[in-house]
């Protein structure tokens, strides 16, 4: 057993013990407990070099870690070390051309920064409270999506740490083969310490609609058509508990604005055709829409149900096969057998992704389709009976053409050259390449 002695000094904190390292044994998901012999909060990229070279010469499993938020054990280490990103949060030059970041940043905390400049990042989650790295570590899709692409998609360059240890920058221009691996590369290919990320203007308001439908084909049809007609800057979804039972299917349109141009309600109604059942709007600031996840995260937490499993399927459908693969997800479940969740969804045009493993189907059109589950009064039966059913659900999915956004529920050991398709002889080739010996993210167990 290693003792804090046979690890190297840090600028920053080894833990081997307490709650830091108690809670780095679980995630979001709370569907796997997996304890890690130690964790750092490192003060620069020199410290997690220190460690990768300590791990490698160790054969030591490590994992990076932001804020937990995975569902499927990903950030998780049984016997290795976790690198909690969190540590990692100072701006290092921000300018109209771009901010450089550190990754344990949370989209929420950047927003803070960039705003006094009246900039932000052009994507963001629904949630933005999740760290940089973390998010372009698997991809990160928003309503804005169909415009920018997913949020790795709007990074120009990263600083990484290899698996030897080394701390390198990489871009389209300069080590390339590593730049285009670590976006959505799920912490298979190195650590990434910052990333330079694109900016744009930022809005003062932004105005919601949101647009009630009983049936899914309009709300999958009006939701590409906003995508297409490009008014709105946000285009996205949910099918949400219906009064009447069942579910309802709400399209949720924002458009961005300045003061002096706000949008006019009677055109913005008029877009949203035919007439919903019901129509609302709600009006912000920019900070409380990119913040809304809190209000969401406050509600789960009330009602008791942020701390419990979360067995979440999320899956890139293609546009043809969208409706049904829609209506066998929510046929198969009612509001109240996922804990009163919500499925949301995303919609997507064909942009190539510069992320070379973000596994999207080979469609010009699609969505992202998330059936986001709490279970309620946890047992382990319970939550292993939503999980199977959700893999049930998965493998038909995969009969559609679907790509799992890998997030939530994950391929098993043996199912993930199937995952990867046509890139999976790649990811091999710049596994062995950047990962020789195998350390980096061992709990996805991609085999
Ligand atoms: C409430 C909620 C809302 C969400 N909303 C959205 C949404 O709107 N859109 C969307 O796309 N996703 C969404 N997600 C999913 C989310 O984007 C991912 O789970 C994301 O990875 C979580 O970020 P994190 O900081 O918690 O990462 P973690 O869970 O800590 O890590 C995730 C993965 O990234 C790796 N990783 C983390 N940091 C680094 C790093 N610095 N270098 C290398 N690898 C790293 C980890 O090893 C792990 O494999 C949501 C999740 C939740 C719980």
């Amino acid at each position: 057993m290693l003792t804090s002695k046979a690890f190297p000094t840090f600028e920053g904190r080894l833990l081997l013990s307490g709650d830091l390292v108690t809670e780095a044994a679980e995630d979001f998901g709370h569907l796997s407990h997996q304890k890690p012999i130690a964790l750092l909060q490192p003060a620069s990229s020199e410290d997690v070099s220190k460690l990768i070279r300590f791990a490698s010469e160790n054969q030591l499993p490590v994992t990076a870690r932001g804020q937990g938020h995975s569902m499927g054990g990903q950030a998780l280490t049984a016997g290795g070390v976790v690198i909690d990103t969190r540590s990692l949060s100072k701006i290092r030059s921000l300018d109209p051309d771009g901010v450089w970041a550190e990754v344990g940043l949370t989209w929420s905390a950047l927003n803070k920064q960039t705003l006094l400049k009246g900039l932000v990042v052009p994507a963001l989650t629904d949630h933005s409270r999740l760290s940089i790295g973390g998010v372009l570590s698997v991809g990160g899709i928003s309503g804005q999506a169909f415009r920018f692409g997913a949020q790795v998609d709007t990074v120009e360059a990263l600083e990484v740490v290899t698996s030897q240890g080394e701390i390198i920058r990489c871009s389209q221009q300069q080590e390339q083969e590593l730049f285009v691996s670590c976006l959505g590369g799920l912490g298979q290919f190195a650590i990434i310490t910052a990333a330079k990320l694109m900016l744009v203007d930022a809005p003062e308001r932004v105005r919601t609609y949101e647009a009630l439908y009983p049936s899914p084909e309009i709300f999958l049809a009006l939701q590409m058509q906003l995508c297409h007609e490009g008014y709105f800057d946000y285009v996205a979804g949910l099918a949400v508990p219906s009064p009447a039972g069942g579910w309802g299917f709400l399209v949720q349109a924002s458009k961005f604005y300045r003061r002096e141009h706000p949008p006019n309600n009677h055109i913005c109604a008029e877009m949203l055709y035919p007439k919903p059942v019901e129509l609302t709007l709600h009006d912000r600031s920019l900070t409380e829409f990119l913040d809304r996840g809190d209000e969401q995260e406050r509600e789960l937490k009330e009602a008791g149900l942020w701390g419990v499993p979360h067995p979440w399927l999320v899956q890139f459908c293609p546009r043809s096969n969208s409706l049904e693969c829609l209506t066998a997800l929510a046929s198969a479940f009612k509001p109240a057998d996922i804990g009163n969740g919500v499925i949301a969804l995303y919609p997507l045009l064909s942009k190539p992704t510069q992320a070379s493993f973000l596994c999207l189907p080979n469609s010009k059109e699609c969505f992202l389709i998330g059936v986001l589950s709490n279970v309620l009064s946890p047992t382990q039966e319970r939550t292993a009976k939503l999980v199977e059913q959700k893999r049930v659900l998965f493998a038909k999915g995969q009969a559609l053409g679907t790509k799992l956004y890998p997030v939530g529920l994950l391929p098993q050991r043996g199912e993930w050259a199937e995952h990867y398709g046509e890139r999976w002889m790649l990811f091999q080739e710049r596994k062995k390449r950047f990962d020789p010996l195998g350390i980096l993210g061992t709990n996805l167990k991609i085999e």
